[in-house]
């Protein structure tokens, strides 16, 4: 079978754009149809982690993340009045000119990696919902048109859309009972890193700089309570000083953004005939360390890698499950096991154990 020429991609989310953008930049014809006509632009923070920095280095816009972001090294554990409880390391893992780790507004992130692939040649068909992909040969669009095509690439998010031809494979979600809810709000001069904020009982937070006028705070609540302002100052007020200053922060009119918490990890091979699913159609992993982001984009880069050998689409559909199977099913099962302490911490919870262990397990590129 002759090489890969022309990828067609279902979904303009992170693991889409990402994608579209390797494959671009490898040469190839790249069409990526999103359903919605106003691609998603979420107004909250994303915690660029040192393995998710290298990747997006790695796929030519680490450079302008940084610019748009704000670079930090090192995260801290606190508790609700700001006492350090543990400091964890952040590896420089991007290389010298590079910090370990920043934060930026998620819709920015989403934005470069759309404008880099179209830079390269990419085609965005928006409001353009797929029905069909065809054995990976061609994908099928809502108005009935047909794009022939050499790869599929199914990166429609966690709930797979109905598409005619491809067997139902449904992956197994587990909802964890939580949600984060996010918010943009004015940066506190003294947040120079990411902070993990714990108060008592299951509340915690999350704080990010994104630049220099502003943080994004993400407080993680049981599943479906209120994301009002004045819930989440209520929520904030009771669990120390520093918490309670950054829910005075929290003013009414600031705009939330409500993520429920889910896990889940799709079974075997992640293809089937000429579709590959990647990103949160393949492995839904909570947030936690920064992996569903990371995880999304390290399935790019070794596409990318992949699709610059010539390989046939079958040698690359059996060389990307090697790289990404086993290591995505292990990072899974470490940000799953933190989602569940966050649920209920037992005597054995050791966050800094644990995010060694996953350090450890994204030291190296897939
Ligand atoms: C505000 C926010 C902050 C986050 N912060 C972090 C973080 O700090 N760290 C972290 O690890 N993770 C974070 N995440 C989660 C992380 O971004 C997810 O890993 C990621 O959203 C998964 O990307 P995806 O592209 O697989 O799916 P999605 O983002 O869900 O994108 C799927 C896209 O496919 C489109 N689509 C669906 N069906 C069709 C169809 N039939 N035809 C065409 N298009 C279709 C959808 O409209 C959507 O645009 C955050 C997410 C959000 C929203």
């Amino acid at each position: 079978m002759a090489a890969i020429g022309h990828v067609g991609v279902v979904g303009a989310g992170l693991a889409g754009l990402a994608a579209a953008l390797a494959a671009a930049a490898a040469g190839l014809r790249v069409d990526v149809f999103e359903a919605v006509p106003v691609p998603f632009a979420p107004q909250a923070h994303i915690d660029v982690v040192p393995n998710l920095l290298r990747d997006l280095a790695a796929l030519g816009v680490g450079e302008a993340c940084v610019r748009r972001g704000f670079p930090y090294h090192g995260l801290a554990v606190l508790d609700g009045d700001g006492r350090l409880l543990h400091e964890i390391a952040t590896p420089r893992l991007s290389g010298a000119p590079f910090p370990a780790c920043l934060g930026m507004v998620y819709g920015d992130l989403l934005g470069l990696l759309r404008d880099a692939a179209v830079a390269h040649g990419a085609r965005l068909h928006v409001g353009c919902a797929v029905t069909d992909v065809a054995a990976g040969e061609a994908i099928v669009t809502a108005d009935g048109q047909r794009h022939g095509v050499d790869l599929a690439l199914v990166a429609s998010g966690s709930r797979l859309p109905a598409l005619a031809s491809l067997p139902a494979r449904p992956m197994a979600l587990d909802e964890l009972q939580q949600q984060w809810c996010h918010a943009l709000l004015p940066r506190p001069p003294m947040l120079e890193r990411t902070l993990w904020l714990l108060g008592t009982g299951s509340t915690k937070a999350m704080v990010v700089p994104v630049d220099a006028r502003r943080a994004g705070i993400a407080v993680l609540q049981p599943l479906g309570a209120s994301s009002t302002a004045a819930a989440m100052r209520a929520t904030l007020a009771g669990q120390g000083r520093l918490l309670q200053s950054l829910g005075a922060l929290w003013k009414d009119g600031t705009q939330a953004l409500v993520r429920p918490v889910r896990s889940g990890l799709l079974e075997g091979p992640w293809h089937e005939q000429g579709v590959l699913r990647i990103g949160h159609s393949a492995h839904v992993l909570p947030p936690h360390f920064g992996q569903a982001a990371a995880q999304a984009v390290e399935d790019a880069v070794v596409l990318g890698d992949l699709l610059r050998l010539q390989l046939s689409r079958d040698e690359l559909l059996q060389a990307f499950m090697a790289r990404r199977g086993e290591r995505a099913r292990q990072v899974h099962a470490v940000a799953t096991q933190a989602a569940r302490w966050d649920l209920r911490p037992e005597a054995a919870t050791d966050l800094p154990a644990l995010a060694a262990q996953l350090a450890q397990l994204v030291a190296g590129p897939a």
